[in-house]
C-alpha cells in the first residue's frame, strides 16, 4: 500500500487499454484515492464503468483545451478533497493524417494543435493542481523516444515529446522548493488508441521486440509498476527526470546480430 490515502488525479483513460487505466488501477490497489475524467462526451461510456471498478471520482468531461472544464475539474476537487497529491498527464493528440509520411510537411493547424493538447496541457495542469499540493506531491507525464530521437512516422507528435520532456525540467525546477517533483516516463510503445493512429505501427511493434536488450515489447504492468514508483515516496529525490521503461531500447545503438544476420540474407535474396 504505497500510496495509502493519496489524492491523485489520473487523466488520459479512454478504454481498457489506455496506459492511464493501467496506472489508475495500480494506483487504487496501493490505496489513492482517484479522479478520473474523460475527455470528451464519446468516452464516457467507457470511462465511467471503469471508474466505478475502482471507486474513481470527479468523472466529468475534461478537454484540456477547454478552460470551463479545466476550472470545473479543478474547482469540484479543491471543494471535496482540498488537495492533491498526484497528477498523472497521459494525454496526446496530432492528426492522424500527418503521423506518416513526412515531418516536413506537417500544417501550422496541426502543429499548434499537437502542441497544445499534448504539451501546453502539462503545462496548465501542473499550474492548476500545485496550489493543491500543500504537503508536497508528485507529477508523472508519459512520454517517448520519439521525442529524442526521429522515428519514422511519428512526426510532430516526436517533436511534441521533445518539448514535453523539456517542459518537465523546466517544472521540476521551478516547482522543487515546494517539493513537487514532475518527471516523465518514456515508455516503449504499445498498442492503444492513440499508437493506432502512428503510421506502421504493428510492424513498429514487430520489429521492436526483436531489438530491444529484453527481447520484448513493454507491457502494461511495466508503465503502471514505474509509475507507482513515481508516485510513492520511494522516488523521494527523483525530480526533473524521464525515466525510460523501454526494455532497453533507448540504451542500444545497433541492432542484434540474430536481426542484422536476417536482414542482410533479405537484402541479399533480394539482390539476386
Ligand atoms: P490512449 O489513447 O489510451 O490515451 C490518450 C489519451 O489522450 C486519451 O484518453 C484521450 O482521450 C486523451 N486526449 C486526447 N485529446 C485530449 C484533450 N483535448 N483533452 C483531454 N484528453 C485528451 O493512448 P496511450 O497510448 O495510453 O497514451 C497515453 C500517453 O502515453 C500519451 O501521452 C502517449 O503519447 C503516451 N505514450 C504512448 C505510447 C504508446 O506506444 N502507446 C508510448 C509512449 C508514450
Amino acid at each position: 500500500m504505497l500510496l495509502q490515502g493519496k489524492k491523485i488525479l489520473i487523466t488520459g483513460v479512454a478504454n481498457d487499454w489506455s496506459m492511464a487505466w493501467a496506472i489508475a488501477q495500480r494506483c487504487a490497489e496501493n490505496g489513492a484515492e482517484i479522479a478520473m475524467p474523460y475527455a470528451m462526451p464519446n468516452l464516457e461510456k467507457r470511462v465511467r464503468p471503469l471508474a466505478e471498478k475502482i471507486g474513481a471520482k470527479f468523472v466529468t468531461e475534461c478537454n484540456v483545451q477547454n478552460d470551463a472544464q479545466m476550472d470545473a475539474l479543478f474547482g469540484a476537487i479543491e471543494r471535496e478533497w482540498g488537495h492533491l497529491d498526484g497528477v498523472l498527464h497521459a494525454i496526446a493528440f496530432s492528426d492522424k493524417n500527418e503521423l506518416t509520411g513526412r515531418y516536413a510537411d506537417t500544417t501550422r493547424e496541426n502543429f499548434k494543435n499537437t502542441m497544445d493538447i499534448s504539451v501546453y496541457s502539462l503545462v496548465d495542469l501542473t499550474r492548476r493542481a500545485a496550489p493543491l499540493m500543500h504537503d508536497g506531491g508528485s507529477i508523472v507525464a508519459l512520454t517517448y523516444y520519439g521525442g529524442e530521437k526521429s522515428v519514422p512516422n511519428y512526426n510532430v507528435m516526436g517533436v511534441a515529446k521533445s518539448a514535453l520532456d523539456s517542459s518537465v525540467r523546466y517544472l521540476a525546477s521551478d516547482l522543487g522548493r515546494d517539493k513537487i517533483r514532475v518527471n516523465a516516463i518514456s515508455a516503449g510503445p504499445i498498442m492503444t488508441l492513440a499508437s493506432s493512429g502512428v503510421g506502421g505501427m504493428k510492424s513498429l511493434l514487430r520489429l521492436n521486440a526483436e531489438q530491444t536488450p529484453l527481447r520484448r515489447n513493454m507491457t502494461l504492468d511495466d508503465v503502471s509498476g514505474a509509475a507507482l514508483y513515481l508516485f510513492s515516496n520511494l522516488s523521494s529525490a527523483v525530480t526533473g527526470e524521464v525515466h525510460h521503461v523501454d526494455c532497453g531500447y533507448s540504451t542500444t545503438g545497433m541492432m542484434p546480430n540474430e536481426l542484422k544476420e536476417v536482414l542482410l540474407r533479405g537484402l541479399d535474396e533480394g539482390e539476386q
